[in-house]
């Protein structure tokens, strides 16, 4: 299928808009009218820019408030047409989009709305331009795709046919399911956008919180099988209004927009309930592979750094199980948590400790075929980097993520013994520690403008599910949060970013990345034994106040001498109808991150989420006001 993109999705100047959506393989573009009143290149040039990167112009949009009007107005009206007509010859665009009318000068008479579609589309003709009349939620009089249909139906002119747009349909929570019995060819175009849900009106959500398909809340997918089931076999065209977008790297938005498009294909037909769609022409890369857990961290470190997170780790009841063939890269372990500190100079990691400072600088997680998953990450646009080895090596397959840091790519599980025992030397020793087990989460603290890339690339190239958005206020900032959780449980990844300069979030940001891991939340089975455990090392713990305790007693009616362990420990607490969650966080190691010890009981599904704010506080306190404590 064609995959084109309009204009207004992307930040930068028309020019630049069409080189990028080139580079990221689009098929065709519609033209947005102010990027081209904008612009300094006449709509020939543009044309021809178009032309020569191999893109066709699909569509030039808006033309608003042309039906269901006074005479008088609507003579004007073909005036105003005849002249984007005129323009949309020299720019070798076929199709023209009319929007519903939003004026108050709109009349409710539809036999008059289609008699003025029909003189409209005769005119077009003569140019040899189609019409696409597209329903705006926050139409006067049309708002949803049946209305449009409906004039569109008694207006019967072959140049004019219906626009269908995924948010105006999705946002009103109209049912798609009558798009199949449009016929086909009189669908014209679909436009695609995806949102978070939201309580406001469609004309503000719209305008500024549309995303791209994957990256929000609404079933775009279904949407999309409805209109396929008409025998509509045109583009699919994002068409994405917002705020963050507007002001981000153009390419990188074209790269993502085009990943959440072959998502989009991949997911169709996916789901059980899904309608039979014949003679479709579409990406089919392997599917996601099972995660089975966290193969390894690596952290970017120099000698120095190296020696206080080594001390750091031991403390925590890591025990330095090897040391590289080669390289200046040291393994800790502990249950089956594998850390890794990467002093290597002029490596990967080297580069990335001069930009970031001491940092995760790669994740590395388990799955059940390394090979199959790097491939799905590369046909999700993921791009691969060739590590150096050395002799007797293993090459381990990794892609990039959005902020530069690495994602290895390992198979087998939490008990494999690879690839410690190939590239390590005395890398196969088990060791309990004070008990922590396994990799429960990753939080990863990250600009706002970039939670919806990462969201996408985690939920296309991995299969990890997004969880529902949640927004709490912290200290300095509003926090918003959405976990990624694989199927299999056995990963699991926290986006948090703040809105704010000066948000904690914030604070945990790489000046050059812009991104960071928060916290990496390592599970045990007794957290009281586990706490007595590193106490005993010297760990020293955030400090959670005695307003927390009494607030949870109140909210959540626990036993006293439940809530009297709790306060004792410092440990945070959460529940579900499921299950239940103990958490605690260390202090920060050089105010960068810090560990998180949880224990999980039940089948608690979340990640302590409504205590994000008393972390957060806690760790402010303990780098803001060391001298108070
Ligand atoms: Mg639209």
């Amino acid at each position: 299928m064609k995959r084109c993109i309009a204009t207004v999705s992307l930040s930068g100047t028309l020019e630049d808009k069409l080189r990028a959506i080139a580079a990221a393989g689009f098929d065709g573009v519609e033209v947005f009218e102010n990027d081209l009143v904008n612009s300094g290149a006449s709509p020939r040039e543009i044309s021809e820019l178009a032309e020569s990167l191999g893109l066709t112009i699909d569509l030039f949009q808006p033309f608003r408030d042309l039906e269901g009007v006074p005479d008088e107005v609507f003579r004007k009206n073909l005036e105003r047409i005849e002249r984007k007509f005129d323009v949309m010859g020299e720019l070798g665009a076929p199709m023209l989009l009319v929007c519903s009318n939003v004026g108050s000068q709109a009349l409710a008479d539809p036999q008059r709305s289609a008699a003025q579609l029909y003189a409209a589309a005769e005119r077009a003709a003569q140019h040899g331009i189609r019409i696409a009349y597209e329903a705006l939620a926050w139409g006067r009089h049309v708002r949803t795709y049946a209305q449009a249909w409906d004039l569109v139906r008694r207006a019967d002119h072959a140049s004019l046919g219906v626009c269908v747009d995924s948010f105006h349909t999705l946002a009103l929570g109209d049912d798609p399911r009558g798009i199949a019995s449009i016929p086909g060819d009189k669908i014209f175009f679909l436009q695609l956008a995806d949102a978070p849900k939201l309580q406001m009106d469609p004309l503000s959500w719209s305008r500024h919180f549309r995303c791209f398909p994957g990256q929000g809340e609404l079933d775009v997918t279904a949407l999309v099988e409805q209109v396929l089931c008409s025998g509509y076999r045109g583009p699919l065209s994002l068409e994405i209004f917002n705020d963050v977008f507007r002001s981000s790297d153009t390419r990188q938005t074209a790269v993502d927009a085009m990943r959440s498009l072959l998502y989009l294909e991949e997911s169709i037909g996916a789901h059980d309930s899904a309608p039979q769609i014949a003679g479709l022409d579409r990406v089919q890369p392997p599917p996601p592979q099972r995660l089975n857990g966290v193969g390894f961290l690596e952290f970017a470190v120099d000698a120095d750094t190296g020696r206080e997170l080594a001390a750091w780790l031991t403390r925590l009841g890591f025990a330095q199980v090897g040391t590289h063939r080669s390289k200046a890269v040291t393994l800790f372990r502990q249950g089956r948590i594998n850390l890794i500190l990467n002093a290597e100079p002029d490596s990967f990691a080297q580069g990335y400790f001069q930009m970031h400072g001491p940092a995760l600088c790669a994740i590395a997680l388990r799955t059940s075929d390394e090979f199959q998953a790097l491939e799905r990450g590369r046909a999700m646009l993921g791009i691969q980097i060739e590590g150096r080895n050395g002799p007797n090596e293993r090459n381990i397959p990794a892609l990039r993520s959005i902020d530069g840091s690495l994602l290895y790519l390992l198979g087998g599980d939490e008990d494999s013994a690879e690839p410690f025992a190939t590239d390590f030397l005395g890398g196969d020793v088990p060791t309990e520690g004070v008990g922590l087990r396994r990799v429960d989460h990753i939080a990863m603290a990250l600009p706002p403008e970039s939670m919806n890339a990462w969201i996408l690339f985690y939920r296309s190239i991995l299969g990890l599910e997004p969880q529902p958005v949640v927004e709490q206020a912290e200290l300095y900032g509003l926090m918003r949060s959405r976990a990624m959780v694989a199927p299999s449980g056995r990963v699991r990844m926290t986006l948090n970013a703040s809105e704010g300069r000066n948000s904690m979030m914030a604070r945990s940001l790489s000046a050059f990345s812009g991104s960071g891991v928060h916290h990496i939340a390592l599970e045990c089975d007794d957290i009281f034994a586990s706490i007595e455990g590193l106490q005993a090392n010297g760990i020293e713990f955030l400090m959670t106040p005695a307003n927390y305790y009494d607030d949870l007693a109140a909210r959540l009616d626990l036993p006293e001498e439940l809530v009297d362990r709790l306060r004792t420990y410092g440990i945070l607490y959460d529940r579900s109808t499921g299950g239940e969650f103990f958490h605690i966080p260390t202090e920060t190691f050089k105010g960068r991150f810090s560990f998180e010890i949880v224990q999980r009981a039940g089948d608690y599904a979340g990640h302590g989420e409504p205590n994000a704010p008393a972390f957060l506080a806690a760790q402010a306190r303990s780098l803001l006001e060391p001298i108070a404590r």
